[in-house]
């Protein structure tokens, strides 16, 4: 089993691919000034097995097109979907983030939850910004630094793992420099971390390892996901995902 097949087999029993919560999710449809309009047409981008999707299908009258190069996360958000009666609301669409089937110009807003990162959040708006209409709203999350310094050996993990990492003021002036209108944008609180995401793995690490026999590959990521966490647990007061909320504009 290579590596995609082996963080598949991990992260898809989870609820959530990275870090967020339901009511982050609403908080942010409501900075983006989407609730009560009508037939909104909607990207989530990176969506994994749909947790913000459904919100989404949940809160707005909308139809969402939901993304992923993962056809397993796709199937469990089909499940999930007519599990809800929400199916008519959601098509799913196993596909690659940065060749995307759109119209330029049909989208009232793209959303995307801990992925942007997987094509650089600025590559990333930048392709994006095309297929939302004139004043299509952008939403997305990604590693954010909160305070202007840290300790070396964090910017050095970081640095290595993501390079883009950055405050939110140099995220917002990427999003006004590449035709966007900040609207928005906050910290996820750290039960969105860790309650929401790293507990959850932590209890499926020693069901993966046992399911994979006990294999290079899977200690190795059992490993990087160990090392990820203590980070976390560890610097938490300095990074977050930050949720960005912008509007395009054409000035
Ligand atoms: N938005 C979800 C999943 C985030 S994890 C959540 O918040 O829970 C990132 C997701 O991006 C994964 O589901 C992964 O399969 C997907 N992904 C990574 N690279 C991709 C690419 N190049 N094209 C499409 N999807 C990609």
């Amino acid at each position: 089993m290579d590596d995609l097949a082996l963080m598949v087999d991990l992260h898809g029993d989870g609820e959530r691919q990275s870090p967020g919560d339901d009511a982050v999710t609403r908080r942010a449809i409501a900075l983006a000034g989407l609730p009560g309009r009508k037939n909104l047409s909607i990207a989530d981008i990176g969506c994994g097995t749909g947790a913000s999707t459904m919100v989404l299908a949940r809160t707005l009258d909308a139809e969402i097109a939901a993304i992923d190069f993962v056809p397993e996360f796709l199937e469990t958000l089909e499940d999930n979907a007519h599990r809800e009666n929400l199916g008519q609301k959601i098509a799913t669409h196993p596909l690659a983030m940065d060749a995307l089937p759109f119209d330029d110009q049909s989208l009232d807003a793209i959303w995307s939850e801990g992925a942007i990162y997987n094509i650089g959040f600025e590559n990333g708006v930048r392709y994006w910004r095309r297929f939302l209409k004139p004043d299509g709203i952008l939403a997305v999350s990604e590693l954010t630094w909160l305070t202007a310094t840290r300790p070396d050996a964090l910017t050095e993990y970081w640095e290595r793992h993501y390079p883009e990492v950055d405050t939110a003021s140099a995220k917002i002036a990427i999003l006004e420099a590449s035709g966007y209108s900040p609207l928005g944008y906050f910290p996820l609180p750290s039960y969105c971390w860790l309650a929401n995401f790293y507990r959850p793995i932590e209890g499926r690490l020693g069901a993966f390892l046992e399911r994979h026999d006990n294999s290079d590959a899977a200690q190795a990521i059992v490993a990087e996901h160990r090392e990820e966490i203590a980070f976390y647990k560890r610097y938490s007061d300095y990074f977050s995902y930050g949720f960005y909320i912008a509007r395009r504009s054409d000035g």
